[in-house]
């Protein structure tokens, strides 16, 4: 029977082996292969003659093979060389090869290479001492007439590839897939949407990605794949999102202050206007029978941790429990010691769990968050996935959320909700990458957004230059003089064969014995167990080292207001948001902070990266520059990565079929809250084969 779902051995040339490593590129099925998209597309339609083609460019050339020849080139590398003739000139068709690979390496090029005989080649054209060459990256031979080449000059898809697969084999393989089973391919959509919207048809759409007759034909077949493929999202946030609407709290906050209070009383500052708006947001989506899903982006140094830990003790004062998760160990492990001295005389019970904890200490907090004898647990999101139940989870505060999903939030919510019974939690997120507004609306689109845009009074802007080394540790040693402590950061922890870098052990080693060897230096980086980063980030709060010499593993939440000077060495190697996220570890204070950036920038992007992060320290700002000079696709790049696992479709960039992709999402469940209609068989069932488990929607809606 034709089944999509069949495994791809079912297809000819396609054995045990090839199944195998097929597996490596994540294709089991049929249909994996049918959506194993190219990752571009090769215009191949274009034969040109020799005397045309130009060098650095892709070229499909066509002519009588007149010689053959295969070079030892030393011990390692040898070359097969193959003199092409059209009637405007003569190229050498060339394929390296290195010797150790195979005992003949050319065996199959030395028996398709008949003098004589014509071939087309596509490959990159090159000069050698003014001959024309041609790299071999495709080939046929033309036996009887030109006709048949069809094939070969056509628009050609790309793939990723694996070793093992190349990419004719690939190739052939998906057009065999297309040829026997596209037809069958499920169209989840209905002829009245497909009008509505200007849609291709299904069929036509996975012929057409792979091999389009034009690139009109390409585009068209992608906007009707990466509808589907947004539409099928949408449905699944819509029906997740409205499940927890339809859930009621079971839970009311009241003002009580008994905590509140005496914490505000404690923090020797005021908050800032900006703090007190987002806190009355966040209060009231507390006091609301709905469950809160709210978003809070800050700045780095924004003051977000304070914020959060208002909301964190109304929940407590009103007896529940609340998850506080950081995205990585070291960050949990300052929060735990920040809020800790917040709240150091309120009588709170706090823990800190993270892998770094022993086995039997962890057993006993787990056993205490059960028994509802802690009030605040701090940890990485491993809280929620190792399965531990509370007593009374009300709130989860999940900081720096840029390294968190989609997904993981969903199935963050939906963990804490089965552990709750029947309450669903409150939410806030909070993240420090300052993306432009458009932009926050639809990565966070399921979310309420506040916005803190406002730093607290009195902090000095981070003087940031770009200077030369001996200036930046002249510099250092003053501020240490004067009492302050300094970061120094490095791109690498060791030094590599690879990179001509300097790195945190090489360079540092020699910091430490010469240029602040009267200085107490500490060294941080992200091979170290948690346990010996916790002291050393300890020490250095208090004041125990002047100087931490580190890599990013510091770039995100560290907090020491006495830290006032950052120097990054090879600083063009990093890009804006983690330049940024670094200056923001100093400057937490009312002193003067100074951040310098070394290195010789070599790209004009380098060069501009520079021009803008000594100008400015507003992270919008920065943001948008950055945008601007990578494109969206670069700037999300790992945003974007591990958020959803998109086959076509951009969340980011597609902005124009997101917008369709919603209203019609909606407009649907609109007439079919439950996809049960007959026309929406196919539709259902793509939903649930794509997100029940991820979503945690239910087998049946
Ligand atoms: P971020 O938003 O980057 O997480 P933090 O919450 O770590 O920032 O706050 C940065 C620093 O500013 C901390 O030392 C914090 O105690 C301090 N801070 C927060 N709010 C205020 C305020 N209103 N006035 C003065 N200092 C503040
Ligand atoms: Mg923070």
């Amino acid at each position: 029977m034709i089944n999509l779902d069949n495994p791809i051995k079912y297809l000819k040339g396609v054995g045990p082996k090839k199944s195998l490593l097929f597996n490596k590129l994540n294709i089991f099925t049929i249909r994996d292969l049918l959506t194993y998209y190219p990752k571009e597309w090769i215009d191949r339609r274009e034969i040109k003659k020799i005397a045309e083609v130009r060098d650095g460019e892709y070229a499909v050339i066509f002519g009588k093979i007149e010689l053959i020849d295969v070079i030892i080139l030393n011990q390692k590398l040898s070359v097969f060389k193959s003199a092409i003739t059209d009637q405007t000139g003569v190229i050498y068709a060339i394929q390296y090869k290195k010797h150790s690979y195979s005992y003949d390496v050319f065996k199959k090029l030395k028996t398709d290479f008949k003098l004589k005989n014509k071939v087309l080649i596509y490959g990159k054209v090159t000069t050698d001492f003014g001959l024309k060459q041609i790299t071999i990256e495709d080939y046929k031979i033309i036996e009887d007439d030109i006709q048949e080449n069809e094939e070969f000059t056509q628009i050609i898809p790309v793939y990723q590839l694996t070793e093992g697969i190349n990419m004719k084999f690939i190739r052939n393989v998906v057009k065999q897939a297309i040829d026997e089973y596209a037809k069958y391919y499920p169209e989840i959509l209905t002829d009245s949407i497909r009008k509505k919207y200007n849609l291709i048809p299904i069929y036509d759409a996975i012929r057409n990605i792979h091999f389009p007759n034009d690139f009109i034909q390409k585009d068209l077949a992608k906007r009707r794949l990466s509808f589907d493929e947004l539409l099928v999202l949408e449905i699944a946030m819509l029906i997740s999102k409205r499940q927890i609407n339809e859930k009621k709290k079971n839970r009311t906050y009241e003002i009580k202050k008994n905590l509140l209070l005496p914490f505000k009383e404690n923090l020797g500052f005021t908050f800032t206007k900006a703090q007190k708006r987002v806190i009355n947001e966040i209060f009231s989506d507390l006091k609301k029978p709905t469950p809160m899903n709210r978003l809070l982006l800050g700045d780095v140094g924004s003051g977000k941790t304070v914020v959060a830990l208002s909301a964190i003790l109304l929940a407590i004062e009103n007896g529940f429990q609340v998850a506080f998760m950081a995205p990585t160990e070291i960050l949990a492990e300052q929060h735990y010691y920040t809020i800790n001295n917040f709240v150091d005389k309120l009588n709170i019970r706090i823990e800190l769990l993270t892998g770094a904890i022993s086995t039997n200490k962890k057993k006993d907090i787990v056993n205490r968050i059960l028994s509802g004898e802690i009030d605040l647990v701090i940890g990485t999101h491993a809280l929620i996935e190792e399965n531990i139940k509370f007593r009374n989870l009300a709130l989860i505060v999940i900081d720096e959320q840029h390294k968190f999903g989609v997904i993981q939030r969903q199935k963050l919510r939906n963990k804490a909700f089965s552990q709750l019974n029947s309450s669903v939690p409150d939410m806030l997120i909070m993240t420090a990458t300052p993306i432009p507004r458009t932009f926050a609306l639809t990565l966070y689109y399921d979310l309420d957004i506040s916005i803190i845009d406002e730093l607290p009074p009195g902090r000095s802007v981070v003087h940031t230059e770009h200077v030369d080394e001996n200036t930046a540790y002249e510099f250092t040693k003053k501020e240490i003089n004067a009492g302050h402590q300094a970061f120094i950061v490095f791109p690498l922890i060791d030094d590599s064969d690879i990179l001509e870098l300097r790195s945190v052990l090489k360079e540092g080693k020699r910091l430490i014995e010469n240029v602040f060897k009267n200085y107490r230096v500490g060294i941080l980086h992200g091979r170290m167990r948690g346990k010996q980063k916790e002291k050393i980030m300890i020490d250095f709060r208090d004041k125990k080292y002047d100087i931490l010499i580190t890599t990013t593993v510091i770039e995100v939440g560290i907090d020491i207001p006495n830290a006032t000077v950052m120097v990054i060495h090879h600083a063009d190697r990093f890009g804006l948001a983690t330049l940024h996220q670094l200056r923001g570890r100093i400057g937490r204070s009312n002193y003067q902070s100074t951040c310098f950036i070394l290195g010789s920038p070599k790209t004009e992007e380098a060069k501009k990266r520079f021009e803008i992060f000594t100008s400015t320290t507003d992270g919008f700002k920065i943001a948008e520059s950055d945008l601007e000079l990578r494109g969206p696709g670069e700037f999300f790049g790992t945003a974007q990565h591990g958020l959803l696992k998109l086959k076509i479709s951009n969340i980011l960039t597609d902005i124009e079929i997101i917008e369709l992709a919603r209203k019609c999402a909606s407009e649907l469940l609109e007439k079919d809250k439950f996809l049960k209609l007959p026309e929406h068989y196919n539709l259902r069932k793509e939903l649930l084969n794509l997100y029940s488990e991820k979503l945690d929607l239910p087998r049946t809606l």
